[in-house]
């Protein structure tokens, strides 16, 4: 069974950080892809765990050398996934990208075998409770994330799968099946 590329998109506080830093935790086999930005880490993020924290310069020179395998800018800053780091990774482990559905539209144009899942929340309330609860951005901040949720779940027909992040273990248990099939796929 060959390793597969697996993209957890879903509007900002939906649980994709949570659900991917799970899915490693249980799944020894699985990578996370880290992700370059421009953004400043917030507290307790560390350079090359949640993010490598690079300058503008460095992300505009990276582009120009193609070393993005998709990249956009959110929020006033750009966010890319290193093209060396996934397909390295690749060879000896599943590897997950927690990326905005551009992004992960992206991959899959540059990757059609990914597999893209869409985390939706149970409503658009408890959703909003998650972003404001999590207490890691200003309320301008999270005024700009409400904005995008629309925009983000209406992508999710172009997605492979939608997985609804009420229950987190079934949630992780519905991603980690759809995985296991995909992969006896190949
Ligand atoms: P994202 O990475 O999508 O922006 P996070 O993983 O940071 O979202 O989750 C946002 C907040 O919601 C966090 O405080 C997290 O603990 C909480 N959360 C995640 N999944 C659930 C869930 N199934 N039920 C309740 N709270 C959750
Ligand atoms: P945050 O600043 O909250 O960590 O992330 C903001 C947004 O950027 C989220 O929607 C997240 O999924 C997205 N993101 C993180 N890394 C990447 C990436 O490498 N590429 C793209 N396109 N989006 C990313």
């Amino acid at each position: 069974m060959k390793n597969i590329l697996v993209v957890l998109s879903g509007p900002s506080g939906v649980g994709k950080g949570t659900i991917a830093k799970l899915l490693i935790d249980r799944n020894p086999e699985f990578c996370l892809s880290i992700s370059c930005t421009t953004r400043a880490p917030r507290a307790g993020e560390t350079d090359g765990k949640e993010y490598f924290f690079i300058d503008k310069t460095d992300f505009l020179t990276k582009i120009d050398a193609n070393g993005f395998l998709e990249y956009s800018e959110h929020f006033g800053n750009y966010y890319g996934t290193p093209k060396t780091f996934v397909t390295e990774k690749l060879k000896s482990n599943d590897v997950i990208l927690e990326i905005d559905v551009n992004g992960g539209l992206n991959v899959k144009k540059n990757y059609p075998k990914a597999v893209l899942i869409m985390i939706a929340p149970p409503s658009l309330e408890e959703l909003k409770n998650r972003l404001v609860n999590r207490h890691t951005e200003s309320e301008e901040q999270i005024l700009n994330r409400m904005e995008r949720i629309e925009y983000e779940l209406g992508k999710k027909e172009l997605y492979d799968y939608t997985v609804i992040n009420d229950d987190l273990t079934k949630a992780l248990e519905e991603i980690e099946e759809i995985i296991k099939n995909e992969k006896s796929k190949n």
